[in-house]
């Protein structure tokens, strides 16, 4: 028997929810939701009426504990995030391994992630990809940056709009200005936008066009003939 559900929901279209998702909502004793406002706008949406349990990033290490305990008793939960697949650059991680840990089981359904059409969109290779999630804002982040200089795999990263800039010029410094990347901006939304170009290019674009709303930037990885900037000069 499973004793936590990990349920995606949509990252923005309210339509890309599964069949399989609302009914594992509905058969759960506890909907456990990294913010009980948002989660409560969708299950008010889908109609589904469910004791909703706030777990987020700040009580994650406490709560797995009394939670797993529960579990133990026999309630069975599902937990959902404010958007996509929970646990994915999103609360999550230390619940499951509590879960697993204690020898209960989980299941994660399949369902809306914002990094795998980011991916597809890009029409850079997908048949190997190193997904990033966020990277470090202040300490850490120029080293993680030079850790991705040999990757040859295709690079995705999550980023805020506000960052955007600075990551795509440290990139372009990184990588050179004419490595391939795409910007995905508002995917599945009204104003969805796929960008792509050389990061100089992209560089150029957000410029001169507003940046707005939620991001994924995808980024071509080093390729054997492409030498990076600082062998050739
Ligand atoms: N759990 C989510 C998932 O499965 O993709 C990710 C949660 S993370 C806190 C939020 C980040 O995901 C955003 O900053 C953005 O980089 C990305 N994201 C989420 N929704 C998006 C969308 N509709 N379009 C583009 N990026 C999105």
């Amino acid at each position: 028997p499973i004793s936590l559900y990990l349920v995606p929901t949509p990252i923005g279209n309210l339509k890309d929810i599964t069949i399989r998702a609302i009914e594992v909502l509905k058969s759960v004793d506890v909907i456990l939701a990294e913010d009980t406002r948002t989660s409560g706008i969708l299950l008010k949406h889908l109609d589904i009426s469910k004791p909703l349990q706030s777990y987020h990033i700040f009580n994650e290490h406490k709560a797995a504990g009394n939670l797993v305990e529960r579990m133990k008793r026999g309630e069975i939960f599902a937990l959902v995030s404010d958007a996509g697949t929970p646990a994915i650059s999103d609360p999550g991680f230390l619940l499951v391994r509590a879960v697993l840990a204690s020898g209960l089981d989980v299941q994660c359904l399949p369902g809306p992630t914002a990094f795998v059409p980011a991916l597809v969109n890009s029409g850079l290779p997908n048949d190997r990809f190193v997904f990033e999630g966020f990277l470090p804002h202040k300490k850490g982040r120029k080293t993680r940056i030079e850790s991705l200089m040999e990757e040859t795999r295709t690079i995705i990263l999550y980023e805020s709009t506000h960052r955007l800039m600075k990551t795509l010029e440290q990139l372009a410094e990184a990588f050179g200005p004419t490595r391939q990347g795409c910007v995905s901006r508002e995917l599945t939304k009204l104003h969805e936008e796929n960008v792509r170009g050389t990061l100089e290019e992209l560089i150029e674009y957000y410029q001169t066009h507003p940046i707005k709303g939620e991001i994924v930037l995808v980024i071509a990885g080093k390729s054997e003939k492409q030498e990076s900037r600082n062998q050739t000069t």
